[in-house]
């Protein structure tokens, strides 16, 4: 006997029904989240969705969708279900443990981009907290010339930075390695001092949490996030300056908009000037860069033995 129409989940009727169904969760989005997972599932882009609206799922594709549907009901970031982002245009892998690129640090690669052509080529460049090796590996591909180090404290980071590396074909030009930027530097790291340092740090402090979406809170990495004091990946970076930065170099942080000035003070305390702030799409004060003064020169105290 044939299934009665109502009985068939099409692509349409499954649409129609998962996108009440993520609404009455409380998603955003609700249809887009829907479409992208869907197009996981059946393999298709967007386009071939909509042109197979009648087509029906088997059983082995509606229990992968149900899967999904019930990850997305319980807030887990999109990114992380699709296990793909894409930032600067370029495809980005993501991962459990790793911070989801977001489109606000585009603006930090745009003023890094803007900085590295003052520089004859080739320029030394070094991302610190690296997470997805988004911003390295855009820089990467957009700068030819450029060598790039990124480090992170995460294993996991790490691993999936490599993948990304590998994918955008910049492998050759990005070197990993796991260092704690909080913890004293390795004697003889770096071998060459850099022209520019950049950094997306963790910047939400821990009183802050409640203002952060489920989505982030319940799923993405807390030590990417929160850090013990809001100014102390600015203070630790700005300190390093002479041991990290040719004179002259430049430091591009991302920052959250509310600590623009305390953060632009703290450059100015460490010797840095062209201290400017720019803002991200939505306005909002994002992104601070700053020129390290030539006459500072040796490390911090308790570092300075390592300095060559
Ligand atoms: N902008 C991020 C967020 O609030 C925080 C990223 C960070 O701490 N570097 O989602």
């Amino acid at each position: 006997m044939m299934a009665k129409a109502q009985d068939v989940w099409t692509v349409i009727r499954l649409l129609q029904w998962s996108t009440d169904y993520l609404k009455s969760k409380g998603i955003d989005n609700a249809r887009l989240n829907v479409e992208r997972m869907l197009c996981k599932v059946l393999n298709l882009d967007r386009i071939h969705l909509y042109l197979h609206f009648d087509r029906p799922l088997t059983k082995s594709e509606l229990q992968a969708f149900k899967a999904l549907l019930l990850r997305r009901a319980r807030n887990e970031p999109l990114q992380y279900i699709l296990e793909e982002t894409e930032f600067y245009s370029l495809p980005i892998k993501v991962g459990p443990g790793v911070l989801i690129p977001r489109p606000e640090t585009e603006v930090l690669v745009d003023r890094a981009m803007n900085v590295a052509r003052s520089f004859p080529p080739p320029i030394r460049l070094l991302d610190v907290g690296t997470g997805t090796g988004a911003i390295a590996i855009a820089l990467a591909k957009h700068l030819p010339e450029a060598r790039i180090s990124a480090i992170d404290i995460s294993d996991a980071a790490l691993k999936l930075a490599h993948e990304n590396a590998q994918r955008n074909d910049v492998v050759s030009r990005l070197e990993l390695r796991k260092l704690d930027i909080l913890s004293p530097l390795p004697a003889g790291w770096p071998p060459q001092r850099f022209h520019m340092v950049v950094s997306n740090p963790p910047y939400v402090a821990p009183e802050e949490k409640d203002t952060l979406a489920p989505e982030i809170v319940e799923f993405e990495p807390h030590e990417a996030l929160f850090c013990q004091q809001p100014l102390q990946y600015y203070e630790r970076l700005a300190g390093l300056g002479p041991r990290l930065l040719e004179p002259e170099g430049w430091l591009l942080c991302e920052i959250a908009p509310h600590r623009t000035e305390a953060v632009r003070e703290l450059f100015v305390q460490h010797g840095f000037h062209e201290v400017e702030v720019f803002p991200d799409l939505a306005g909002k004060a994002r992104v601070i860069q700053g020129r390290m003064s030539s006459k500072r020169k040796g490390g911090d105290n308790n570092e300075s033995e390592h300095l060559s």
